[in-house]
């Protein structure tokens, strides 16, 4: 998917910007916080939105991980909200899936 945004800034990071980075999760800021803390999680292999994750749910467990994970080191964990949008009409404006976290 050489037109994904996020697929080509999973192929080209630039120094530090991942919060989080395995085989399968990576995490960064989102360029337009929402929150003091705001940190998109999603997988490197691309999938449009989470309707199509529908037989990956491990992946899907992955990614909540690393949430809580990422909410425990910027010490948000006393409040913060998950959000996933899914479609143009659910609010998704980059379709390569990924988790909100903001807190
Ligand atoms: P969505 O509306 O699809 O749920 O969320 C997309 C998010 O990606 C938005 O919050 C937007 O600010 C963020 N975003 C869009 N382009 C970029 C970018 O180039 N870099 C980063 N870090 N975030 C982006
Ligand atoms: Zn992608």
């Amino acid at each position: 998917m050489a037109t994904c945004l996020f697929c080509s800034l999973i192929a080209n990071p630039k120094p530090g910007m991942f919060l989080h980075d395995d085989a399968d999760v990576v995490a960064f800021r989102d360029i337009h916080p929402q929150a003091p803390t705001h940190i998109l999680v999603l997988p490197r292999k691309h999938f449009p939105d989470l309707t199509a994750m529908e037989a990956d749910t491990a992946l899907i467990a992955k990614m909540y991980a690393a949430a809580i994970k990422l909410a425990k080191l910027e010490k948000i964990t006393d409040g913060f909200r998950t959000v996933i949008n899914v479609g143009a009409k659910g609010g998704q404006t980059v379709f390569h899936v990924h988790l909100h976290v903001m807190g």
